[in-house]
């Protein structure tokens, strides 16, 4: 039986164009980069250009590129490290109730430090409520971070209105554009975010390794104390392998962007009309907002979400749930419990999400699996 992976947003695989070029880094270019002799200068090199291709995908200079451990670590340095480098007055945070436990534990580990933290409440499509951010804002904030594509229903949020509301009032605004950036077209010109995180594994490169983008000027410390790499923000010897990977990467979905958007946002459209027409029920979450392209999240009212999927591993087919499960207890999502789902639909939720191994026979056999599946699971 051939599997299907329809999970993108849990990670991709390493395309062969990315390993190829990653795969002299971990044989004769083995050079560390702060090296002061030929093997350290290629080394260098490769982490420059790397540099490059990142910057060249966001619309950003090389300079404002920190390659960091994964989406997770770039995460984590934007949000704690703004909030140390703000002056002691400002001990005020502001987010999103859709953010990924990356931005979201960072803010509640804050809260330990004196820090407080405001969470903006999102609609029912799972948009953030911009007259309740503009709200939150005070005079002692010093960060605002917003997702951009959320990782759960591939809901994009109204970066650009945000910034508006932070800058007029000199905040800073950090993004997770960890599943956004590779997957819809993105500039920093266009949506000036002052810090911005991506990963490398969500576009088609290596795991462990990421970048945060930091604007010229925008205020942060380091959250790790060593050598002084990445210009002192994230210390210890670069991975110079996963690096050119991601840079790899980069060039590669700047490159297919157009075509990726086709070739997924067809199957999706596929896969949303067959199961529109196969289960009237079922609800498309946020499918009247702006979306990333390859994103279905679908709630089966009355379902079990976390059955549906054990149910579709058992054909074949990779899909995650919207709920997780703990001790045999199932709970809805967060996420969709901010959308106000109600739990009926909720704890019944899907994700499927589409990449460039995805066919129209893929959707054909996932519609036939579930057509089947539903009758049997409760
Ligand atoms: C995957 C993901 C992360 C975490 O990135 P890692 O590289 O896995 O640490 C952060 N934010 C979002 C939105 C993600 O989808």
């Amino acid at each position: 039986m051939e599997r299907i992976y329809l999970d993108h947003c849990a990670t991709t695989p390493v395309h062969g164009e990315v390993m190829g070029e990653m795969m002299r880094f971990f044989g004769n270019f083995y050079g560390n980069p702060a090296s002061a002799h030929a093997f350290g200068r290629e080394a260098k090199k490769a982490l420059e250009g790397a540099r490059k291709r990142v910057a060249a995908l966001l619309g950003a200079q090389p300079e404002e590129v920190i390659f960091t451990g994964g989406g997770t670590e770039a995460d984590n340095l934007a949000v704690i490290g703004a909030a140390l480098a703000a002056p002691p007055e400002k001990r005020h945070l502001v987010t999103s109730a859709v953010e990924h436990p990356a931005v979201m534990n960072a803010c509640r580990f804050l809260t330990r430090f004196g820090f407080r933290v405001t969470y903006v409440p999102v609609d029912g499509s799972g948009v953030v409520d911009l007259a309740n951010l503009a709200q939150a804002l005070t005079e002692d904030t010093c960060l605002v971070s917003i997702i951009h594509g959320q990782n759960e229903t591939g809901v994009l949020q109204p970066l650009e209105a945000v910034c508006a509301l932070a800058h007029a009032r000199g905040i800073p605004v950090h993004t997770d554009a960890v599943q956004s950036v590779g997957k819809v077209p993105f500039d920093i010109e266009d949506l000036p975010v002052d810090l911005l995180s991506i990963a490398g594994h969500k576009i088609y490169g290596p795991k462990g390794v990421g970048a945060l983008y930091v604007k010229k000027d925008t205020p942060i410390l380091p959250i790790t104390f060593g050598g002084g790499q990445e210009n002192g923000l994230r210390n210890g010897t670069e991975n110079v392998p996963g690096i050119v990977g991601l840079g790899a990467a980069c060039r590669k979905a700047k490159r297919d962007m157009p075509k990726f958007m086709d070739h997924t946002g067809r199957l999706r459209g596929l896969l949303e009309a067959g199961i529109s027409a196969a289960f009237p029920g079922a609800m498309i979450q946020g499918q009247k907002v702006a979306r990333l392209p390859h994103v279905s999240t679908i709630s089966f009212p009355g379902k079990s979400g976390y059955k549906l999927v054990r149910e579709l591993d058992e054909a074949g087919i990779a899909v995650s749930a919207g709920a997780a499960c703990h001790a045999g207890e199932e709970r809805p999502s967060s996420v969709l419990k901010a959308m106000g789902v109600p739990d009926e639909y909720a704890l019944g939720t899907v994700r499927f999400s589409f990449g460039w191994s995805n066919t129209e026979e893929d959707v054909e056999r996932v519609l036939e699996v579930l057509r089947r599946v539903m009758k049997k699971i409760p």
